[in-house]
Parts: structure tokens; C-alpha cells; sequence
């Protein structure tokens, strides 16, 4: 894995290494911590990993040297031109911006060699485009790292306290913590279930590395961004505790159901693995155009693991392990497998063969529940539902300018002229939400959180379908209009 290698770069490295013993003690004695039983609350939390922050920013000196810095060490990392804004400092570090190449679309079948070159320089580009984004954090001060506004604090923390209903307002959540919802809810979900102290993990480390997983994730895009992974992280630990799986889960699949739920869409284009495809994206070359996308967030994370060192303490085996089953757990996302899964897991309902004390079998249902979170939409209070379905199409919709933009072919679901929120929602709910959700129902017994989810499906689907019928009814009414108008306006 030579991406990934690179990560393992001694001068970041050695630079994280000098500036954590550059911390001040009162702060830096978290880890020590460690070696005893702690709890640690919320507000107290906060305020430790705020006043780390704020040690830490100090230590850099002024913003603009920081800056300068940055445009030091890129001077040294080969260049490219479309990532640099005018002073020389990256204005898109992104791994995946889908940055489309278009004269690759017109590369013939005879002019192979040339299209190989290039396809190995976006490779390289890749490697060296990633590895200049990993380079840079650390350095660069970042203004979004201001945890919680003391004036939100308290509400924050009450949310926190019912981070297990199913009502939970994410946006909300998301205003609240200052667009820091993955990382406030991720520290205070590892807190909660006891995973800092079993995996004693270093809790600079840990910030570290799940703002570095919040930031990977795109603001830009309407759905995909950091705001659906706490969404999907917060429906993972309301399926973590359902009585049918919790009592079997151990600290690591709680750990691992958390991680893959927070980084499982990490540094998502916007764009969906055909479009990345016909537009030859390096993504595409990258993974053979197989689970590309789910590729990528899995090997993204595994980047991450390593360069924050948040599990370098463990053994060897069992952070290739982690690594492994994380990249499983990511992978079953990919939504072009769902019969496959769905599958598999009602054959194991109608033989009754799951044993949730065997591994392997509480792994395929941690699967399972990330997919079940992945698209709970549907299933949550029509306020919420509706803005997620909305977000998704409006991100469906953006990927269906880009294509006729360039000529190619609107990709199903992107045209905005034919495909509807309402018509696009209720196929969804149909042929993907529905099927899954009854197998989930029966896994679970129906149990009550089941029973609110298959509550709010139905009246969401019903709520499109009314939605629906008023468009048409609309539409038919425009059209008779317009008739009505070109015949009267046609007449003599
Ligand atoms: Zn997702």
C-alpha cells in the first residue's frame, strides 16, 4: 500500500513529536491519566481538549507564520498547479476533489501510451496530492477547531445526555457545537462507552485524529459531508444498544461499529462511482473501478489511523486487525451490494443460525447496522427525513449539471427536470429502505425503536406520495392552463 506508506513520513512524524513535548504539562498529563479509571464528563472534556487547542496555537506563534511555514514546506513537495491558489498555498487539499479531466474523456484507444503516462501521473499526483494534505495539518491554525461556544455549551451537553433517542436533532446538534458535531459527539460516545479507558487511548491523539476525519469530509456537499456521518454515527450507537445485539458486543466491536459509522463516507466527492468512472478519475484507475468510493474512505481512515499514532500503542496484530475489519465494515456500504447483504441476512433470520457470540457473526451484523444507519432517513421524524432527502437530491442533482455541462450522459436520478424529490424518495424507500428495515425489525423482535422507525417510514412514504400527487395535480393544471392560454391566444 504505497499511499498509505507515505503517511508513515519520519519528518511528520518527528514533527508531531516535538510539538507534544512542547505541550504544557497540565494538559499533557491526560495520558497519564490513562493508567488509572477515569470519567471524564462532557463540559470538563471540552474544556481539556479546548484548552489544548489553545495551548497548542499559542506554541505556533503568530497566524502568519504559520502560513509562511506551510508555504516553506510546500515548496519542497513537486507541485501541482491545480491545487495552488496565487500565493502558493493549497486551496483544495482534498484527496478525491473531483477534479475532472476532461481531455482523458477523448483519449483514444490509440494514443495508449500517452493515456498510460497519464494515468500514472494522476496516480502519483494522487500519492503526492494526499500526502501534501497530510503534511499540512498541524501546521496550518485551524479556526473551525473552536469546540463548543460557551453560550451553547449547556445545550450541547443536554443534547448529549439523550444522544440515545431517535428524535435526536443532528442539525441542531451540528449549530450547537459550532459544525464540530462528529468530533463533540465521537469524543463523548468513546467517553461514554468506556472504549478510551479499555483501548487506553490517548486523548490528544484521539482529538487529533477525529478532527482530521471531520475535516476530510466536504461542506461543499450538500449530503455527503460531516454532518451525515455524526448522523449515521448516532443511529450506530441507537442500533449498538438494541437489547438483541448489545449484550453480546465487546469493547472492540463497539469501537469499530463507531469508527466505520464516523469515517465510513470520509473525504466523499459528491459524485458517485459511475460518474468517477466515464470520467476516468484517478480514483476510478486507483481501484479498478470496484467499490472505488468505499475504497477510498476505508483506505483514507486506515491514513488516518497511522498518522494521528491514536492506536500505535496496541499491538501490531490488532491494529492490522482493526484496520482490516474496518475496512469490511466500510465496504458493505457500498450500495450496489445491498441484495447481497439483504440476502445473507434473511437466510440467517429463516434458519435462525445467527449465534451473536461468534465473532465473525457479530461482525456481519455490525455490517448490517451500518448499512441500516447509512440509510435511516426514512425512518427518522419527517422534519429531519425531509431535509436529508432533500440534501441527497439536491447533491444528485448538482452531479447531473456537471455531466450535461460536459456532454456526458445524465446519470439516473440527477435530472432535475425529470427525476422528483418525491418520486426519487418513495424508489428509495421501496426497493432499498423497506426491505432492509423489515429484516432489521425481525432481527430485533420488533423492539420498540424498531417499531418507531417502521412508524415514521410509513408516514414519510405517505407523506411523498401526497407530495407526489399534488405535483402532478400541478402539473396537469399548468399544462390545461398553458393549452387553455396558446388556444385562446391562437384564436382569431
Ligand atoms: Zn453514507
Amino acid at each position: 500500500m504505497p499511499v498509505l506508506n507515505r503517511f508513515l513520513s519520519s519528518e511528520f512524524g518527528r514533527r508531531l513529536k516535538v510539538s507534544e513535548e512542547l505541550l504544557p504539562t497540565s494538559v499533557w498529563t491526560l495520558s497519564t491519566y490513562q493508567q488509572r479509571t477515569f470519567t471524564l464528563e462532557l463540559p470538563e472534556l471540552i474544556k481539556l481538549v479546548k484548552l489544548l487547542w489553545k495551548s497548542k496555537h499559542n506554541l505556533q506563534g503568530p497566524k502568519r507564520r504559520g502560513v509562511f511555514e506551510n508555504e516553506d514546506a510546500l515548496s519542497n513537495i513537486p507541485g501541482d498547479g491545480r491545487v495552488r491558489g496565487p500565493t502558493g498555498v493549497l486551496s483544495e487539499r482534498r484527496g478525491s476533489f473531483p477534479f475532472i479531466d476532461f481531455r482523458l474523456l477523448n483519449t483514444t484507444a490509440h494514443s495508449g501510451e500517452i493515456g498510460t503516462k497519464k494515468k500514472v501521473k494522476r496516480l502519483l499526483s494522487f500519492q503526492r496530492y494526499f500526502h501534501a494534505s497530510r503534511l499540512l495539518r498541524g501546521i496550518i491554525p485551524q479556526t473551525s477547531l473552536h469546540l463548543l461556544d460557551e453560550d451553547y455549551l449547556g445545550q450541547a451537553a443536554h443534547m448529549l445526555s439523550k444522544v440515545g433517542t431517535w428524535n435526536f436533532d443532528i442539525f441542531l446538534f451540528d449549530r450547537l457545537t459550532n459544525g464540530n458535531s462528529l468530533v463533540t459527539l465521537l469524543c463523548h460516545l468513546f467517553n461514554s462507552h468506556g472504549l478510551i479507558h479499555h483501548f487506553q487511548l490517548d486523548m490528544v491523539k484521539l482529538y487529533r485524529f477525529l478532527v482530521m476525519v471531520q475535516e476530510d469530509y466536504h461542506s461543499q456537499n450538500p449530503y455527503h459531508n460531516a454532518v451525515h456521518a455524526a448522523d449515521v454515527t448516532q443511529a450506530m450507537h441507537c442500533y449498538l444498544k438494541e437489547p438483541k445485539l448489545s449484550r453480546y458486543l465487546t469493547p472492540l466491536d463497539i469501537f469499530l461499529g463507531l469508527m466505520a459509522a464516523a469515517a465510513h463516507d470520509v473525504d466523499h466527492p459528491g459524485v458517485n462511482q459511475p460518474f468517477l468512472i466515464k470520467t476516468k478519475h484517478h480514483l476510478a484507475s486507483l481501484y479498478q473501478n470496484v467499490s472505488v468510493l468505499e475504497n477510498h474512505h476505508w483506505r483514507s481512515t486506515v491514513g488516518m489511523l497511522r498518522e494521528s499514532g491514536l492506536l500505535s500503542h496496541l499491538p501490531t496484530e490488532t491494529t492490522q486487525d482493526i484496520e482490516q475489519q474496518l475496512g469490511s465494515l466500510i465496504l458493505a456500504t457500498d450500495i450496489s451490494r445491498q441484495n447481497e447483504f439483504l440476502g445473507h441476512f434473511k437466510s440467517h433470520l429463516d434458519s435462525n443460525d445467527l449465534s451473536l457470540e461468534d465473532a465473525e457473526h457479530r461482525h456481519f451484523m455490525l455490517q448490517i447496522a451500518l448499512k441500516c444507519a447509512d440509510i435511516c432517513n426514512p425512518c427518522r421524524v419527517w422534519e429531519m427525513s425531509k431535509q436529508w432527502s432533500e440534501r441527497v437530491c439536491e447533491e444528485f442533482y448538482r452531479q447531473g449539471d456537471l455531466e450535461s455541462k460536459f456532454d456526458l450522459e445524465v446519470s439516473p436520478l440527477c435530472n432535475q427536470q425529470i427525476d422528483t424529490i418525491p418520486g426519487i424518495q418513495i424508489g428509495f424507500m421501496t426497493y432499498i429502505v423497506e426491505p432492509l428495515f423489515e429484516e432489521w425489525s425481525r432481527f430485533t423482535d420488533n423492539s420498540a425503536l424498531s417499531e418507531v422507525m417502521m412508524s415514521h417510514l410509513r408516514k414519510n412514504k405517505a407523506r411523498w406520495r401526497h407530495l407526489r400527487h399534488k405535483q402532478h395535480h400541478r402539473e396537469e393544471d399548468s399544462s390545461s392552463l398553458s393549452l387553455n392560454e396558446g388556444v385562446e391566444g391562437g384564436g382569431p
